[in-house]
Order: structure tokens, then sequence, then C-alpha cells
């Protein structure tokens, strides 16, 4: 209960579900009404203005515009874009919206041989491989690159796709203190040791899984520390760039980039397309060993239909302006324009008292709420003042570490950014979340 939120002080039950045997949440606001609905508190249906860039999306709960800062469209290519969309129309005209069969049986089009050459070419590896959907990515890749008799040494905090993919695998899953690699050192070592003493023969193969910016945290991963515990045990290595590939680095190439990585260190690259390219799908990027093997065996490549051409088009037009190829340097301003962006929206929420999760440069910035029970209040007083703001809470996260996420995009212009800041400040004030309060000079 609290005073400034009197009228919907959300309560929050703790409820197990009789059949799984789960713990799951139920938030009711005092009526006893699930918060689920109430439908001011959350937008559902989202419509764009046309020509309008990232700036604007249309809650239909509210029937007003609000400022976005909830999507993933980290480069602004989410919304008609002078190069790429009339190339996205051609391809449509040219391909139609779907191949209507997969890769392996007439579903390859010339589309699809081009992006995964640029793909490869992007990051810095040998060879690719595309899929239609990012979770699809890894879920069905995991199991295709280890099995029965491997090890999987997982982040803690890894997306739930990965956590899909080792489970299916059938290989032993292990996971690791989020983010620390001495910890993980522990667990390698532990685990070799476990391995030689197994009746039959040492684990097959050890591969580690973490991601470049963690999707729920805004952090980066702690890329050099971790390949170095890889290479001295000899452990495979497999990095998730869903929020990191063109995002950050100075020319878009992901946290390799950012924190002086070789690429060539890292055995498996994945990354996404729904995210900085403004399109679906995603790729795994690899040796040509890696990649042959996985177009010959993995059955997302051989049984799905392939990735839709217009989707497959978007992709390399927007890679080619993050490079160059378009003929302008638009790339290169929109890289710079997320970075700053970003850096500025962290330094003024962290100015303002709120406990900011993440580091620099990273366009994913939780603000910390703790109690899920703040969750509808603050998600439906920005909403009020056309501000939309994800909000995240379990199984996503841990129960008292609910919080609320921005992103933020290269389209934000500074007015949205202040915009975004002053309604966040005030929301923040009447829900209770400055948990660092700003010591005011004493007149
Ligand atoms: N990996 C990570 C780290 C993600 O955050 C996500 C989704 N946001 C995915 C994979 C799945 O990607 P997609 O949404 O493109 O299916």
């Amino acid at each position: 209960k609290s005073n400034n939120l009197k009228g919907y002080a959300p309560i929050c039950l703790g409820l197990e579900d009789f059949y799984t045997r789960r713990l799951y949440l139920r938030i009711q606001d005092c009526f006893g009404r699930p918060i689920a609905s109430a439908p001011d508190a959350w937008f559902d249906v989202v419509e764009r203005y046309s020509n309008d860039s990232n700036k604007t999306l249309h809650c239909t709960t509210k029937t007003s515009k609000c400022l976005n800062l909830g999507s993933y469209n980290y480069l602004g290519f989410a919304a008609a874009d002078e190069y790429c969309t009339p190339h996205v129309i051609q391809s449509l005209k040219k391909y139609s919206a779907s191949t209507c069969s997969v890769r392996v049986d007439g579903g390859n089009t010339k589309l699809h041989m081009e992006l995964e050459e640029l793909v490869a070419r992007f990051v810095g590896k040998p060879a690719a491989i595309i899929f239609g959907m990012g979770y699809v990515t890894n879920s069905a890749i995991i199991p295709a690159l280890v099995g029965k008799g491997g090890l999987i040494i997982s982040d803690s905090l890894n997306h739930n796709s990965i956590v899909n993919g080792a489970r299916g695998s059938g290989a032993s899953v292990q996971v690791f203190q989020h983010n620390n690699p001495a910890q993980l050192e522990d667990v390698l070592r532990e685990q070799i040791a476990a391995g030689q003493h197994r009746t039959h023969r040492p684990w097959k193969k050890i591969i580690v899984i973490v991601e470049g910016i963690y999707s729920m945290e805004g952090e980066l991963c702690k890329l050099p520390e971790i390949i170095a515990v890889c290479k001295k045990y000899k452990a495979y290595t497999y990095l998730d760039e869903a929020h990191s590939i063109g995002a950050v680095g100075k020319t878009g190439r992901g946290v390799c980039e950012l924190l002086g990585v070789d690429p060539a260190n890292i055995d498996i690259m994945m990354g996404t397309f729904t995210k900085s390219f403004g399109s679906c799908g995603g790729y795994i990027a690899a040796s040509k060993e890696i990649i042959r093997h996985l177009k010959r065996t993995c059955p997302a490549h051989i049984y799905a239909t392939s990735m839709s051409p217009p989707a497959v088009q978007q992709v390399i037009s927007a890679i080619k302006v993050v490079l160059g190829e378009d003929g302008s340097n638009r790339g290169a301003k929109k890289l710079a324009q997320i970075r700053e962006n970003s850096n500025f929206f962290r330094s003024e929420l962290q100015k303002m008292g709120f406990e900011v999760l993440g580091d620099d440069d990273s366009p994913v910035m939780p603000i910390m709420l703790y109690n899920p029970a703040k969750i509808p209040a603050f998600s439906r007083e920005c909403l009020r003042q056309h501000v939309a703001v994800v909000t995240v809470a379990f199984p996503a996260t841990p129960l008292l570490l609910a919080r609320a996420r921005i992103c933020i995009s290269a389209s934000h212009s500074r007015e949205d950014l202040i915009k975004g800041l002053e309604v966040i400040s005030k929301v923040g004030d009447l829900v209770g979340i400055k948990y660092f309060p700003v010591e005011h000079e004493k007149s």
C-alpha cells in the first residue's frame, strides 16, 4: 500500500500451479480484479504512423500517440527508409512474401545466398547460415551442435531460446554465475574433472554460451576474460549478439568490435535481424566446416520454409547502409547517434536518482522497480503521459527484481529523449523508485 498510489495500488499474489508445480504471480488491483483486465496499464496493439520514424506508436488501449521507448529498433530501420524500403518493395514484387518452400527444395533465392555472404563478411567469419526466426536460431542450432555426451555451460541469465536449445540438445547442462569468468572457470574445472571419471569417455565437447548484451540487464559480456578461460580449458565459445550486432561498436560490428576481440576467437557467432536491422530472422556465423555441418544436419534448415524474401532484402539493405555501401554516410551517423542517445539517457536517469543497470554504450537500460506490484502503476502512468515503456518481471527476471526496460534508438531525437526523461522522472517520484535520491544543496 502506498499513499500516493491510492485507488490502484496493486496486490501481488504468488500462486502455485497444481499441474506444473510452478510458482507464478497474479497481480491484481485493490478490487481483486486481475491486472490483465486493467487495459490502461499495458500497450498491446501497436500501430505506426506512416513515415514517422521510430518516434511514435499507437496504443489502442489509450488511443493516443506515445513516444516509443520500448522497441528494439536500435538503428531506426523498423520504419520506412529511403534506401531499404524501395528495395524491399522490389523484392516483394519479384519474389512475393514467401518462397513456400524449404531452402533445400526450391526455397533458396539469390537473396538468401547474398545475405549469408554479407553476414559472414560483416561479422568477420568465413561463412554463415540464416533462419526465419531469431528464437529458432538458438533453439534449433544448439542441438545441432552438441548432443548426448557433450556439455553446455550457460550464463545464468541467458535468453529463453538458449535455455530451450540447451535443454533440447540432450547434452549435460551446467549454469555459471552471470557474467562471472572466475566462476565459469570453477565450473569448467569441476566438470572436466567429472568428465574424466565418466565410465565411458570424457565430454565429447564443451560449449560455453554467453550473450553480447544481456537483454534484461543491459550489460556487456566480459568477453575477453571469458574467451581466455575457454581457451585455457579448450571449450568452444557461442556468442548471442541479438542485442549488440549493429547496435554497438564503431562500425556496428557488435561487442567484438567494442571490446577489441578478434572474431576468430569465437567459434559460433549468433545474432538476430529483429533488432538493429528492422526485419525478422537470425544467423549463425562460423567456420566453413561448421556451417556446412549445420546445412546438412539442422532440421530447422532442412524442414522449415526459408526466410521471407522481402525480410531478407530488408537485412541486406540495412547492413549495406551500416557499411556505407548505399553511397551515403547515414550508417555511420546512426551508429554515432545511438551511442550518444544511449549515453545521454543513461546518465540523465542516474542523475535523477534511479537505479539503472547496464554499461555505457548499451542501448538497453533497465530501471529497477524491484517490487512487481509497482509494474502496473509505472506502466499506466507512463502511458497516461504518452510514453510507452516495457516492464518486465518474473519469470523473465527473478521474482523481486522487476524492472522497466528502456530501449534507446538512433532515431530518437533529443526532444524525444528529454520528454521521456521528464515523464519517467515524474512517474518515478509517484511510484517511489528513485532509490538513490539526489541530495539538493541547502539554500
Ligand atoms: N536471443 C536473445 C538474447 C534475445 O533477446 C532474443 C529476443 N529478444 C532472441 C534471441 C530471439 O530473437 P527473435 O526475437 O528475433 O526471435
